[in-house]
């Protein structure tokens, strides 16, 4: 086992004990940057709306000025966060490019809004959609189809998948320890189709 973060090798002495996946020193480093950003969430969230848009507004110029306009662009959902970004950053750049990728599991509500957006409000938007070295598309089906579902979390799914590709079994009983000490109820859905 390696760390994470500066790839030393993990062993008894110099683990860090609450998060098996770094090295002491990575660790401790790491869970200092957690707390300095939990405080800053805290902090800016605290803030009145018209801070926060002041805010907002003065990070999206300092972005388009160390980038260029034509560097940046708006990773469009169709939700209501990457809605409210669009029409904050669209006061100061009306032209400023959208992406939406579509993930081929969206709602149709989604897609009409996505098609207003571009025909109706005019934004400056274009749709991706993932595709592999053949052309044909990475659709939502054919990727549960191929790796499995995204079950529960980022973090349980990849422990799952850990698990279900360990190549000895010294890495499958530690994937094992990792889900039973940090997401036990998680460990009876281990064998199924969940990546
Ligand atoms: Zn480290």
């Amino acid at each position: 086992m390696i760390c994470k973060n500066c790839g030393i090798e993990i062993t008894q002495d110099n683990k860090y004990p609450s998060d098996f996946r770094y090295c002491s020193s990575c660790g401790t480093e790491r869970r200092a940057y957690l707390l300095y950003r939990k405080n800053t969430l805290i902090s800016l969230r605290s803030m009145n709306l018209e801070s926060k848009i002041i805010q907002t507004k003065y990070l999206i110029k300092q972005t388009i000025n160390e980038f260029g306009l034509e560097h940046v662009y708006i990773s469009y959902s169709g939700g209501k966060d990457s809605t409210v970004l669009s029409h904050i950053a669209k006061q100061l750049y009306p032209d400023i490019l959208h992406i939406f990728a579509n993930t081929t599991n969206e709602y149709p509500e989604t897609l009409q809004h996505i098609r207003w957006e571009k025909e109706e409000n005019n934004t400056n938007l274009i749709t991706v959609i993932p595709k592999d070295a053949y052309g044909n598309a990475w659709t939502f089906k054919r990727v549960v189809e191929t790796y499995g579902y995204p079950m529960f979390s980022k973090r349980i799914a990849n422990a799952i998948r850990t698990y279900q590709h360990a190549l000895s079994d010294t890495t499958k009983q530690h994937s094992i320890d990792y889900i039973n000490r940090n997401f036990k109820k998680y460990e009876k859905y281990k064998e199924l189709p969940i990546s």
